[in-house]
């Protein structure tokens, strides 16, 4: 399995996860152009893309669901509550888009939603597992509950949140309701929660985490990845350490799964 993030952060995000039998899209929040001319750098085809994964009905996640529709009969998957919304949104693609609550298999994929908390209609992670592989993907979590343990414990690649570094929130120019917002159990996770979060990820056999959807003004790279390596160095032996990398704002990031390199600060 091969994951590509293709853009990821509030600005936009869209993830590639590519194996021998299909390839299915997460999220569609860049324009559609970007994301079909992205596709084709890839070597692949909006037209035959196995499923599109939404993860919920913010900007940053559907912003070019509704033009890249127009190019592709690949069918939309998301929780009900965002389903229902994007059916509301796209009455045009209602048949396209399905509801779906729990696993199911697509192209050799098998696909499980992982709920999570966030201000929006419904939110959720996913899980997708091939004969091979598993490859996880959580971002936009106010927290870190017992169903994001569960729905990605043991898969070998990860995409978590590190969305922002605490000390340059507080201290960084957003408005105290935006801060609240984002500090919540409903906004976004921190590198620090992040740290823990892959601390116990790779204690369950995660080799390769992805650190996505960081906070253009609220955390750099540098600080993600810092927090995170260190955190794994001062928790865990160095043969459980996960080679890790952060997603860039708009830049490809191709992750081959099972392709290991250890953890770099
Ligand atoms: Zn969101
Ligand atoms: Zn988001």
């Amino acid at each position: 399995m091969r994951v590509t993030t293709l853009a990821s952060g509030s600005t936009g995000n869209c993830t590639l996860v590519q194996a021998s039998s299909g390839s299915l899209l997460i999220d569609a929040g860049i324009s559609a152009r970007r994301i079909t001319q992205g596709l084709s750098q890839l070597g692949e085809d909006a037209c035959n893309l196995s499923g599109i994964l939404i993860t919920h009905e913010h900007t940053d996640h559907i912003s070019g669901l509704a033009v890249l529709l127009k190019r592709t009969a690949a069918p939309v998957y998301a929780l009900p509550a965002v389903a229902l919304c994007l059916s509301g949104i796209l009455p045009e693609r209602a048949a396209q888009i399905h509801s779906v609550d729990h696993l199911f298999s697509l192209d050799g994929f098998e696909i499980t939603p992982i709920q999570t908390l966030h201000d929006s209609a419904d939110s959720c992670g996913w899980r997708i597992e091939t004969e091979e592989d598993a490859f996880g993907l959580c971002t936009d979590l106010g927290v870190v509950t017992e169903e994001v343990l569960d729905g990605l414990c043991g898969v070998r690649c990860a995409l978590i949140e590190s969305n922002h570094d605490i000390d340059m929130l507080l201290r960084g120019p957003y408005p105290p309701y935006l801060k609240k917002r984002i500090l919540s159990d409903h906004g976004h996770l921190s590198n620090a929660a992040a740290a823990q979060l892959a601390a116990t990820l790779a204690a369950n056999g995660t080799e390769q985490l992805i650190l996505g959807h960081l906070s253009r003004h609220n955390n750099t790279p540098s600080k993600a990845l810092e927090t995170v390596c260190g955190h794994l160095e001062a928790c865990l032996p160095e043969v459980l350490r996960p080679a890790v990398a952060c997603a860039p704002e708009r830049e490809f990031l191709t992750v081959e799964i099972g392709a290991y390199a250890p953890c770099m600060l």
